[in-house]
């Protein structure tokens, strides 16, 4: 019987099957007509309380999923619950003391490493997404960093190349963000970068969520734009840019701040050997507008 309430504590505590009541009682009877518990009015006491053991652990499981000592909860409902289960059976086989409170003794313990089994696991688990996050994303804006870039750009150039598809990049940086860091100290620095991958992520999530958007550096930024052409690159490029031009960041220390950005823009062309060669041309347009004065789009 203990390995059945674990099975049960299982599905109602951990899995959270839901059973509607009239489905769980009928199966319940069938259970016990095969069973050839029918006629026993214990049984019938063992039935409702599994029942009713069945609910509450649902309940509880939904309940206080977020609740940081739910484990006194699971305890409070398993332990009582297990015990009232055997006090039905030592009625009905006339069962010994001792063998009564073994049963429910070994319950108990199995209850215990089933929880602390099941918790380890989804720390684990939870551990291991953690990881995953941080390899691919920036800790400090929260967008994909770098090392997904890399990755990115390889498969999404070489897809437009095979397909023939179009494929836009985008690159640019804060001007003269040096001057925020010695000014402002670099804590506004971050809040800068924060507020600006805000701004810029909500128009990409207007605009199109299929745009992948990166900090490449400390204060650069790639967005890859598939199936965009130069002009649809160009159209987002003034969106952002002007977006930006209008944002003020007010920091901490509640002084107003404006930045702007230099940008280079282009596209896949045939003359492309590697994905290094698309990049190297936007970031050369990048270059230029920083040469010709900041401030400015520069795409070709
Ligand atoms: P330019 O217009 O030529 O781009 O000038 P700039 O001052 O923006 O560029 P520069 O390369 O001289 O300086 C970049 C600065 O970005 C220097 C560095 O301290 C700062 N920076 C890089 N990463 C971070 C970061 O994570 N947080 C903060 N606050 N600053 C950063
Ligand atoms: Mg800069
Ligand atoms: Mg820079």
């Amino acid at each position: 019987m203990n390995f059945e309430l674990i099975a049960v504590t299982f599905c109602a505590y951990f899995l959270n099957i839901r059973i509607p009541i009239y489905f769980l009682f009928p199966s319940v009877l069938i259970f016990m007509v095969f069973n050839g518990s029918f006629t026993h009015w214990q049984s019938w006491g063992h039935a409702l309380t599994l029942m009713a053991f069945f609910w509450i652990l649902n309940l509880v499981s939904v309940k206080l999923h977020d609740w940081p000592y739910k484990v006194f909860a699971y305890l409070a409902v398993t332990i009582p619950f297990g015990g009232l289960l055997w006090l039905w059976m030592k009625w009905k086989f006339a069962l010994s003391l001792t063998t009564f409170a073994q049963e429910w003794l070994y319950l108990t313990i199995f209850d215990v490493l089933m929880y602390s089994y099941t918790a380890m696991l989804s720390r684990d688990s939870r551990t291991k997404s953690h990881l995953v996050r941080l390899a691919s994303h920036d800790s400090l804006t929260g967008i994909l960093n770098y090392e997904t870039y890399r990755q990115d750009i390889h498969t999404l150039f070489s897809r437009s190349q095979s397909e023939q598809r179009p494929l836009a990049m985008m690159m640019f940086d804060i001007d003269h963000f040096k001057l925020v860091n010695d000014t402002y100290g670099h804590a506004a620095g971050d809040q800068v970068l924060r507020a600006l991958v805000q701004t810029v992520a909500r128009i990409i999530h207007e605009a199109d969520p299929k745009i992948k958007f990166y900090r490449t550096g400390g204060e650069e930024f790639v967005l890859i734009l598939p199936e965009y052409s130069l002009t649809q690159c160009n159209q987002l490029a003034q969106r952002i840019f002007a977006a930006v031009d209008q944002m003020t960041i007010t920091l901490d220390a509640k002084q107003k701040l404006k930045i702007a950005i230099s940008m280079g823009i282009s596209c896949v062309s045939e003359a492309d050997q590697t994905s290094l060669d698309f990049y190297n041309r936007v970031d050369h347009n990048l270059y230029y507008s920083k040469k010709n004065g900041r401030h400015q789009i520069t795409s070709n």
